[in-house]
């Protein structure tokens, strides 16, 4: 049969996200998503919901999420860009920054690996800049490569690292004149956002997601934070594949998990005890872990490699994710649960290690 696809579509290697397995009830500990349910608000906010207003498209420019989002954040509506989980965003920023024939995206060659999928499906030289061996990332190497645009996961995935904010503003003020993109995604466990200096700088773009700190990863929604001048790139981008990225119901559940402070506040509190207590647990078990200031934990243990822990682990019902590549495959990157899951994770690690 002759193949139909696009030259572009066959010659591409998608990201692959992690597995969401249904042949087994396991402890999910992969994803990185948040072991507690959205707020009660959120869920009341769902249950209200008007479903015979879906007839209609939701309102163009999201005003009223955009609002709520700029109130949660102390920067102007017009400094707020929403869509369809940060993933979505991340995207629009490669067509909406970078050029085909320009000196491309530096990122760190242990980083998200959605930013190499997006740069090779838009035809974007690639600057790939590697970590130090204690997996942190010297800024002035990414600054040094180059590039048109220069794009930093605080806190980096899957190592967890985090870049204090004085370290971030010298960076984004050194690289003016050129677009600084700042994944924060797992920011709420670090608590060092880059969001207050997009009023300061305006070639910064933080992007930041409800998926992991407001629990609503199955939502999909996400936002980005810069000045409208950068914003306009992200719309222009936005508008050539999709008018309405954020559904109605999204838009109603994330202001309404917005609304409710405390809630995440004391989830997220929890998540950063438990990260705390589990990765003692792992030192003590002669893991190295680099300190995490996300909601996960990359552990390695020269003994037994990335790979048969998660095997084995994966026999005893928890899910943890591995890379088979280079450096990551001495390691697992778990995701810090509920005490209850991690005491199943601590506990069949020890049997696995006996
Ligand atoms: N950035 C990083 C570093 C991530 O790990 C993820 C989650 N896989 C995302 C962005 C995307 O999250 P979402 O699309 O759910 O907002």
């Amino acid at each position: 049969m002759k193949n139909l696809l696009s030259r572009k579509a066959r010659g591409i290697a998608p990201y692959v996200a992690g597995e969401q397995p249904k042949d087994r009830q396991y402890v999910k500990l992969n994803t990185n998503e948040n072991p507690y349910p959205p707020s009660p608000k959120a869920l009341e906010a769902y249950r209200n919901f008007d479903f015979s207003s879906l007839k209609l498209y939701p309102p163009l420019g999201m005003e009223k999420l955009r609002g709520a989002v700029a109130e949660a954040e102390c920067v102007a509506p017009d400094h707020v860009f929403c869509g369809n989980g940060s993933d979505e965003i991340l995207a629009l920023c490669f067509p909406a920054y970078f050029d085909e024939d320009g000196a491309g995206a530096a990122f760190a060659d242990i980083t998200y690996s959605f930013y190499p999928v997006f740069c090779d499906f838009f035809g974007i030289p690639k600057k790939i800049v590697p970590l130090e061996e204690d997996f942190t990332l010297d800024l002035r190497k990414l600054a040094a490569s180059g590039a048109q645009g220069l794009i930093v996961a605080n806190p980096n995935a899957p190592t967890g690292i985090g870049i204090p904010l004085p370290e971030m503003e010298a960076f984004v003020r050194e690289n003016s004149g050129r677009v600084v993109i700042i994944d924060e995604a797992y920011m709420p466990f670090y608590g060092q956002s880059a969001v207050p200096l997009t009023e300061k700088y305006d070639n910064l773009v933080v992007v930041k997601t409800f998926s992991k700190g407001y629990s609503l990863a199955g939502l999909r929604c996400g936002y980005a934070v810069a000045q409208p001048s950068l914003l306009s790139g992200l719309e222009r981008s936005r508008d050539c594949f999709n008018s309405y990225p954020v559904d109605a119901v999204a838009e109603a559940v994330c202001i309404a998990a917005l609304s409710d402070e405390a809630y995440h506040a004391d989830t997220v509190a929890r998540i950063v005890a438990e990260r705390t207590r589990v990765r003692a647990e792992l030192l003590k078990m002669g893991f190295t872990v680099p300190e995490s200031k996300a909601n996960f934990l990359f552990a390695g243990r020269a003994a037994k490699g990335g790979k048969e822990i998660y095997e084995r682990l994966k026999e005893a019902g928890v899910l943890v994710r591995f890379w088979d590549k280079p450096v990551l495959r001495d390691f697992c990157r778990i995701t810090v649960g509920s005490p209850a899951e991690n005491d199943i994770l601590i506990k069949q690690l020890h049997q696995i290690l006996l």
